[in-house]
């Protein structure tokens, strides 16, 4: 019945109003095949009061939108010789230039003096104010200047297909003005109704028609929220679905207490933050309740998360099960081990490490004691994963650094033992609205404060030319029995290339710069055992200098190494940088993180800026956020959730908050939409989430 609503709106595209075949060919292959299709084609950007400003007001190196008219144009020679094509646009407060330098031979035909024009890009001043490589878009004679008259006029995103079939933003705007006659009657909504009065959201079919025919702002905005509240809503339905799905799993009560937690505890030589209590209280709670335990741990590098994790790992020991901790690198996993091991010794629990890289003889008892239980805690790499590893009773898994593992590699861990309880550890702490929208399907826990005994390190952005400067304070460091890590970067594309510029930065610091010193190489390609030799002489201080690629990035605790220099620092990311520089000043002694700049661009001189000013990891993963968009953040393009339309994740946090509020309550009143059947949120669901559906339990 509610279909037929639809039904209408599953027209196919080519018998919209001046589509027609060819059109709807090149349409097809942009993934609009029906006339809803089209509908959710959505305007890139708006052009109204808003966001058009006067020549006059504008500023430089803003990015800003103007529209005007075509005053005068053509070929124009710079002094130094080379061409570039200019166009004047005017509105009635000032002039503007345009420039090319490339594409001159086609930007000279699409423009005609007196064309109305929306021009977007960076405004500069030079002889006035001008926007090179403008992104431009020709409005018609039926488009009102913005400015004047309040209108709102939509942007299309084009692609060059199709604008060879004419259907730039003034193509798109005809053709969608058709397409909209559709939705006259349109009664059709993906929402209940109480979800709609209750999030003060417009119908579907008003949204669909205020986001591309507005008379004013307000109608263009309650639309937005309504389709980007949508979007959200089905994701958190989404999540909403696997956390019931996982926590309603049949889990156990580990609330069984003994003498090991105390042992340990009593055995640290420092006190635990109060972020550190409060975590461990709500990863207690969840182990003692007999629902299976899902969470995820923030924190920055160097906020304690491994006490923590050793703590709640002797709670479950303490219960009877086993621990599994899986890191992402060998490296790491041998820290971890060290650490627990420690800590564990004294209260008498069995913990061993699991790599690829074992003698068959040592594997082989490590895999006798992981099947029989002897071994009650086991630290490892991937190599937990593998078929040959089987528990006796795996109660508890904890997984470092998770944004390494995919979502699968974690799943086949969990399964090696009977629905056991699982921490999550991440040094990337992202925006709550965020880690709701990524990780929605697991409660979230937040160590927010830093242990009380650190010094902020100090970080300082330098050219080549202050190089002797900087050797001459590492000296002094060195000879006040510091240490210190040189970083050479990892370019992804070539692993021989960064060794050569490690190899090389090696020979010099050796030869020329610290001859009378130890300095060491270490770097990815080594086999273990020369990895661990080199970080057991650093350890003690064998070592003095530590020449490195990135491998340094998750895994060196030495607290007595006070001084980083991170080489060609403008090559890495700002969360890489953050991660860097939190191998230092983990100890008393305050420490040091220069930034030797070599290649200076605007985004790598904005990367460096943020990371001097600030030591907090949730404001450099904020801001790294901005930069980079959410895709490249999480290292997750592929990753087939987000192929979204208008949601905007870094903007978007209190319609998040609301769609999420709304599909949890659909969810705990109804876990596996039974009640939903027939209805649209259902159908709707399950179009948009059809590829992930193996991960949830759906009546
Ligand atoms: P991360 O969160 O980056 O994994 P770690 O767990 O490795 O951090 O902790 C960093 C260092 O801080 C370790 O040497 C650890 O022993 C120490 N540490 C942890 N908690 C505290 C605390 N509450 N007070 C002082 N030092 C602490
Ligand atoms: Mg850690």
């Amino acid at each position: 019945m509610e279909y037929s609503r639809r039904n209408k709106l599953d027209t196919p595209v080519q018998y919209v109003k001046g589509v027609g075949p060819k059109r709807s060919e090149v349409l097809e292959n942009e993934g609009a095949k029906s006339v809803l299709d089209l509908l959710y084609y959505f305007p890139r950007r708006h052009l109204d009061r808003t966001t058009v400003t006067p020549i006059r007001n504008l500023q430089k190196d803003a990015v800003a939108t103007v529209v005007g008219k075509i005053e005068a144009k053509g070929l124009r020679t710079t002094r130094r010789k080379s061409k570039y094509y200019q166009v004047i646009v005017t509105d009635d407060t000032g002039f503007l230039n345009c420039i090319w330098f490339n594409g001159i031979k086609y930007v000279e035909k699409v423009f005609c003096v007196g064309d109305l024009v929306a021009f977007h890009g960076k405004v500069d001043f030079y002889n006035g104010y001008q926007i090179v490589h403008p992104e431009y878009d020709k409005l018609g004679d039926e488009e009102k200047d913005p400015l004047h008259t309040g209108a709102v006029i939509p942007l299309y995103p084009s692609t060059s297909e199709l604008k060879s079939v004419g259907l730039d933003s003034r193509g798109f705007r005809k053709i969608i003005k058709n397409a909209l006659t559709f939705l006259d009657q349109m009664e059709y909504d993906c929402l209940p109704k109480t979800i709609l009065d209750e999030n003060k959201l417009i119908s579907l079919g008003d949204a669909l028609r205020y986001i591309h025919y507005s008379q004013d702002i307000e109608s263009l905005s309650s639309a937005t929220k309504r389709l980007k509240f949508d979007e959200h809503f089905f994701l958190q339905l989404l999540m909403a679905l696997r956390k019931v799905g996982i926590t309603e799993a049949q889990g156990r009560s580990l609330n069984k207490t003994g003498p090991y937690v105390k042992l340990i505890y009593d055995s640290l030589d420092f006190e635990l933050t109060d972020a550190q209590k409060r975590v461990l209280r709500e990863i207690r709670n969840d182990l003692a309740a007999p629902r299976v335990m899902n969470r995820l741990l923030q924190g920055d590098v160097g906020s304690g998360k491994t006490v923590v994790a050793i703590l709640s790992a002797a709670i479950t020991v303490e219960n009877g099960v086993q621990v599994a901790v899986m890191a992402p690198t060998e490296i790491l996993a041998r820290q971890h081990y060290q650490v627990f091991k420690q800590y564990c010794d004294k209260a008498q629990i069995t913990t061993a490490i699991l790599v690829g890289k074992q003698r068959s003889n040592e594997r082989k008892n490590i895999l006798e004691g992981i099947a029989n239980s002897k071994i009650q805690i086991v630290i490892g790499t991937h190599a937990l994963i593998q078929e040959n590893v089987k528990f006796k009773d795996l109660g508890f898994v904890v997984i470092d650094e998770q944004q390494r593992f995919g979502v699968m590699q974690r799943g086949m861990l969990v399964e090696k033992g009977y629905n056991p309880d699982v921490l999550i550890m991440t040094a990337t702490p992202i925006p709550r609205s965020l880690a709701i929208t990524y990780h929605g399907d697991m409660d979230l826990s937040i160590i927010d404060e830093m242990p009380k005994n650190r010094q902020p390190v100090v970080t300082r952005v330098i050219i080549e030319e202050t190089l002797p400067k900087v050797y001459a304070f590492i000296k002094d460091q060195l000879n006040k029995g510091r240490q210190c890590i040189v970083v050479y970067p990892l370019i992804e594309e070539s692993e021989k290339i960064d060794l050569k510029a490690a190899v090389e930065g090696y020979k010099t610091l050796t030869n020329e710069v610290f001859p009378s010193y130890s300095v060491e190489l270490i770097h990815g390609r080594m086999n273990m055992e020369e990895k661990d030799s080199i970080m057991d002489r650093f350890n003690r201080n064998d070592i003095q200098v530590l020449v490195s690629t990135t491998v340094v990035e998750v895994g060196i605790d030495v607290p007595n190494a006070t001084v980083m220099v991170v080489e060609n620092a403008d090559r890495f990311g700002l969360t890489q940088l953050h991660q860097l520089r939190g191998r230092i000043g983990r100890g008393t002694e305050k420490g040091y993180c220069i930034l030797v700049q070599r290649k200076i661009t605007s985004t790598s001189k904005r990367r460096l800026e943020i990371i001097s000013r600030t030591n907090n990891g949730f404001e450099i993963s904020d801001e790294d956020l901005k930069l980079r968009g959410p895709g490249e953040f999480f290292g997750i393009k592929q990753h087939g959730y987000f192929k979204w339309k208008i949601a905007d994740l870094v903007k978007d946090g209190p319609i998040i908050r609301q769609a999420r509020k709304s599909a949890f309550a659909l969810v705990e009143n109804d876990p596996q939409l039974r009640k939903q059947e027939n209805t649209e949120v259902r159908k709707r669901f399950l179009e948009e989430y059809q590829h992930l559906l193996e991960f949830v339990n759906i009546g």
